[in-house]
């Protein structure tokens, strides 16, 4: 998607502090980090959100959810972390590209605001 800011940067086209990378998906910090330890892991292939994801992406899907401990463990977080979709307007998406927030090194509070 050539307006889209994730797909962007996937691509290398825009700097971003990367943690990971592999064939399918990339992780980087968040520019406005919400918690000590706040990074995105995004796919390569541009999906606009959780509900436009279909079989086709299963493996996908899979693939980042065991790389999100991995990734975790590389940046020191021990003591637990939170996985977050935001998912359509009133979760507050801002950024159409499936993206999933691991927020780290800090207490977290439930419920989320
Ligand atoms: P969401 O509200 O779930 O769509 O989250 C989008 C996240 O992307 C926000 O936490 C932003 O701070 C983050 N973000 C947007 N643009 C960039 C960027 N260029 N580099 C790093 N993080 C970004």
């Amino acid at each position: 998607m050539a307006d889209c800011i994730f797909c962007k940067i996937a691509n290398h086209e825009i700097d971003s502090d990367f943690v990971y990378e592999d064939d399918q998906v990339v992780a980087f910090r968040d520019m406005e980090p919400q918690a000590p330890v706040h990074f995105l892991v995004v796919p390569k292939k541009h999906i606009p959100c959780l509900d436009e994801c279909t079989e086709e992406d299963k493996e996908l899907i899979a693939h980042i959810m065991l790389k999100i401990p991995e990734i975790a463990k590389s940046l020191g977080i021990t003591t637990g972390y939170r996985v977050v979709i935001n998912n359509g307007d009133d979760a507050f998406q801002t950024v159409k590209h499936l993206h999933f927030h691991v927020l780290g090194k800090r207490k977290m509070t439930w419920p989320p605001g």
